[in-house]
């Protein structure tokens, strides 16, 4: 068996041994005599793998009895409604920080339901940067401050966790989240869509701190209810019980690696040697501010675009797969998450390396 060194954005890939376990277990879960997959999700064993998963997610993210984790459907865009529908909570406005696509797409979402304030923007410095903080023309009064800490499109990632007062701090963490330490404390709610860090998509978690539950505006469709959703421990309808199970073995393999403080240690290893590498060449470039470089998804152009395919090639011949940069931005793109080898990273820059000395 060859394993590919894939680099998608997402789904993305998943430690190997994770799918060998899930590959075991396929078939008879345990002496089930069935797989994951075909139980009930009321079923003694499915509550127990539900309930591990969420309790192991608990130790490695640090998450205290003051807030519920849910685990939704949807992925991270229906929670661009669910948030507004749930936080708005007859206050106005909810700010927004706009730092690129994903927080863009949040934005126009949150519109649909309440006045929004874009507090800031980096969108004239081409989503190169994070603004200062200082700059930010946010609400004391406002319902939420929302922000994205990764944006997974264009690779620009804060290097900080916005100070919003007494107001609730909502963040999409879903290229982010578990990829290093984090306090959980200074958020009202964080949502995460699953493919990424955590698992196999049609699964997005959510970590809502409990006084902002039960404040759904009316008309709020029942599924997206956060309180109807907590108060039934996720299952309320069924849920997605095999990405969930999935997600449970990630969470598993997470704490055998040391958890997100060593998880932290590798990434930023990781992304250190490859913006590096590009830095040091006149061949490859990246254009953020160094600050605020993603550690997940890692954005690169070419000296030549007419160079691209044939880099692209190039790399799936040597099994370096899905590095062609998003449609909206071009270039390439590697997207290194936790499950994402140090050894991937290494394969990767020798190829850049002998690219450029061919081509350059
Ligand atoms: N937010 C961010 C930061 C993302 O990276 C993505 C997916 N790439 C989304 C939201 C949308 O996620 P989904 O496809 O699960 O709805």
């Amino acid at each position: 068996m060859t394993r590919a060194y894939n680099f998608c954005a997402g789904p993305a890939t998943l430690p190997a041994e994770v799918l060998q376990q899930a590959q075991e277990e396929m078939l008879d879960w345990r002496g089930t005599g069935m797989s994951v997959m075909e139980m009930s999700h009321r079923s003694d064993e499915f509550v127990a793998i539900a309930q591990t998963a969420e309790q192991d997610l608990r130790e490695l993210a640090g998450i205290s009895d003051d807030y519920a984790v849910l685990f939704m459907q949807g992925g991270a865009s229906s929670q661009f409604a669910t948030v507004p529908l749930n936080l708005m909570r007859g206050k106005s406005p909810a700010d927004y920080v706009n730092t690129g696509i994903w927080s863009k797409k949040a934005i126009a979402e949150a519109r649909r339901f309440g006045e929004v304030n874009v507090a800031a923007s980096s969108e004239e410095q081409g989503f190169t940067t994070v603004p200062d903080q200082a700059s930010w023309k946010t609400n004391p009064e406002a319902a939420y401050l929302h922000y994205t800490p990764n944006e997974t499109i264009g690779g620009l990632e804060y290097d900080f966790i916005p100070d919003s007062g007494d107001v609730p701090l909502v963040a999409d963490m879903s290229s982010s989240m578990l990829s290093r330490p984090l306090d959980i404390s200074k958020f009202g709610l964080i949502y995460a869509g699953a493919q990424k860090n955590i698992g196999p998509s049609g699964l997005v978690v959510v970590i809502i701190r409990k006084d902002l539950l039960g404040h759904a505006q009316s008309g709020t469709p029942t599924m997206l209810d956060y309180k109807v959703i907590a108060d039934n421990d996720s299952m309320y309808n069924t849920p997605a019980t095999y990405s969930w199970y999935l997600a449970g073995l990630v969470f598993k393999w997470l704490k055998a690696q040391g958890g997100v403080a060593a998880m932290g240690e590798i990434n930023k290893r990781k992304a250190d040697k490859l913006y590096g590498y590009i830095d040091n060449s006149d061949f490859y470039a990246n254009p953020i501010e160094p600050r605020f470089r993603s550690w997940m998804n890692v954005p690169f152009t070419l000296a030549d675009d007419s160079l691209n395919s044939a880099f692209l090639k190039g790399a799936e011949e040597r099994f370096l797969l899905n590095l062609k940069g998003h449609r909206t931005v071009g270039g390439m793109r590697a997207s290194i998450y936790n499950a994402m080898p140090e050894a991937g990273v290494d394969a990767l820059i020798d190829y850049m390396k002998a690219f450029e000395k061919e081509r350059a």
